[in-house]
């Protein structure tokens, strides 16, 4: 799913999405298979394939002139993983690209258990260039420690609060000064399922940096990415 940063007026990053194609289900969402996933530890097994295909992406489209950065979930057992950087990092020497290109996302859940394992994970891989990303802020058990503490890049306000930021005067107030809250702190303030021409306003109007939601683009297959790009002009020709 892209996300459109508003200062560059492009689409500057995209997240990963997973999702399960079952010969018999069909689609199956990662709200249904992810949360068994990590009750099961297979995780293990979903989070370096995610990685893995995001990074092939992200090559492939570097070959045809678009650079992007690629951000990708990570749940409480990849944190706690001490693995997870060495092959975070040979995945990067793999597709021959710069650590800054990968955002892993986080949410503020998975810290909960072992903060400070969570942390120096998190401070190794911020050491090696990867960028990291509170996600759902707002929704979980939202701890302004976290944000102090964590050498974290970038903030991605909850949809709950982001829905009909212009008509609520209180999601208005908590989405304004989260904004403010990550100029101070000099970091990327992204807001999640933005739906509305009305919402796009409200964000633009009040510096909001990254927008991602429906009101931008649904999340796609990675092969359509592209066409979508050049149609809809939200990316510079190569
Ligand atoms: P998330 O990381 O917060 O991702 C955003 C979710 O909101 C996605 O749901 C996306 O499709 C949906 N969304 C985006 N824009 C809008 C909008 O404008 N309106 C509405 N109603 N929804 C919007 P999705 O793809 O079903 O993913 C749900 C969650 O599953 C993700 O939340 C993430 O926590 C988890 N997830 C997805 N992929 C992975 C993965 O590869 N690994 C792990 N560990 N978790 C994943
Ligand atoms: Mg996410
Ligand atoms: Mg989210």
């Amino acid at each position: 799913q892209p996300k459109f940063d508003i200062r560059a007026g492009r689409v500057t990053a995209v997240e990963a999405l997973v999702r399960w194609q079952h010969p018999g289900k069909g689609m199956v969402p990662p709200g249904v298979f992810i949360p068994f996933a990590e009750q099961t530890g297979f995780i293990r097994n979903i989070t370096p394939w995610v990685i893995d295909q995001a990074l092939s992406d992200l090559a492939e489209w570097r070959r045809q002139g678009i650079e992007l950065i690629v951000s990708v979930n990570i749940s409480a057992l990849d944190l706690m993983n001490a693995d997870l950087i060495r092959q975070v990092s040979q995945q990067l020497a793999d597709y021959d690209l710069q650590p800054a290109q990968l955002c892993l996302e986080i949410t503020e859940s998975a810290l909960m258990n072992d903060p400070e394992t969570a942390q120096q994970h998190l401070e190794q891989l911020s050491a090696l260039g990867v960028r990291l990303s509170i996600d759902d802020y707002g929704a979980g058990h939202a701890s302004l420690a976290y944000v102090r503490d964590l050498p974290v890049h970038e903030l991605k306000i909850d949809r709950a609060f982001v829905s009909a930021v212009d008509q609520s005067p209180r999601n208005a107030a908590i989405v304004w000064s989260t904004i403010l809250l990550c100029r101070e702190l000099g970091l990327v303030v992204v807001a999640e399922g933005v739906e509305t021409a009305s919402e796009i306003e409200w964000l633009t109007t009040h510096k909001c940096h990254l927008l991602q939601g429906y009101g931008i683009a649904k999340p796609m297959s990675s092969d359509r990415l592209l066409n979508w790009l050049s149609a809809s002009k939200a990316v510079e020709a190569p």
